[in-house]
């Protein structure tokens, strides 16, 4: 049973709807016993923007007193852990994860929508691209991300789109799959994008996780508080997990 998430967004990233208590409410209906809230961790380019799909930093002290205040309320009932879902950019790493440590944040979870930076380097990973190059870039920010040991672990860890050969994809995987079970972290197969018939989860790279021995959590990756009360996807996605004979964990938060 699936009754620990660590992967939930709030209404502050822009793209997401709902209140903070319904989220709460519905976990608890739902029994769950542990979840985290893990919005998009605010980020300003160095001309000033902020980037809109994120929590705005001056909605970052509510975001924490809000859900403290619910933390507590509900403390009898569930567990209730307070971070983010943040990018790893190797030069900008340090000023991100004092600023977070700062506001209170509990945990991280690596969501890399972009390479490189945001700076100058806007194109998602998400998009398509056959370029073998850009996959080994990805999977080696991740990598290097990971080893970091400041999150807990990777969200829709093939968000990379490559359109490539597949046994480019391939080789590339098997390396990096086995790279991360050496590290000792799960991969999150992603709810929203198998609900949403996303090009994530990709078959290909669960198949090859399978095979290299590595464990899954299943990350919700809620947008909207109804996500927390749809038991019957978690219970396709653990029956897809088992037919293809990955073990599946519950996902830790690794204190930052
Ligand atoms: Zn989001
Ligand atoms: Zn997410």
């Amino acid at each position: 049973m699936v009754d620990v998430n660590l992967h939930t967004h709030t209404y502050r990233c822009g793209h997401a709807s709902g209140e903070d208590r319904e989220y709460v409410e519905n976990a608890v209906k739902a029994g769950f016993r542990e979840i985290g809230f893990s919005d998009h961790a605010p980020f300003r380019t160095k001309d000033g923007k902020e980037a809109g799909y994120r929590v705005q930093y001056l909605a970052v002290p509510e975001y924490f007193e809000n859900l403290r205040a619910l933390r507590d309320e509900f403390k009898d009932r569930i567990t209730i852990h307070i971070g983010f879902e943040m990018e790893y950019y190797e030069e900008d790493f340090a000023d991100m994860l004092s600023y977070v440590r700062s506001q209170g944040a509990e945990y991280l979870i690596l969501g890399q929508h972009f390479l490189g930076n945001e700076h100058i380097y806007r194109e998602g990973t998400a998009g398509p691209s056959d370029s073998v190059e850009r996959l080994e870039k990805y999977l080696d920010l991740v990598l290097r991300a990971l080893k970091t040991g400041f999150f807990s672990y990777v969200a829709h860890p093939d968000i990379i789109r490559f359109t490539g050969d597949e046994k480019a994809y391939e080789t590339r995987i098997r390396a990096f799959i086995r790279e991360v079970v050496k590290l000792g972290y799960p991969l999150e197969f992603n709810r929203l994008g198998y609900f949403e018939k996303r090009h994530y989860p990709r078959d290909l790279f669960w198949k090859i996780a399978a095979e290299e021995g590595a464990t899954a959590v299943i990350g919700l990756d809620c947008h909207t508080p109804e996500v927390y009360l749809d038991t019957a996807t978690v219970e396709e996605i653990e029956a897809h997990l088992t037919a293809l004979g990955i073990r599946r964990v519950l996902p830790k938060i690794r204190r930052i």
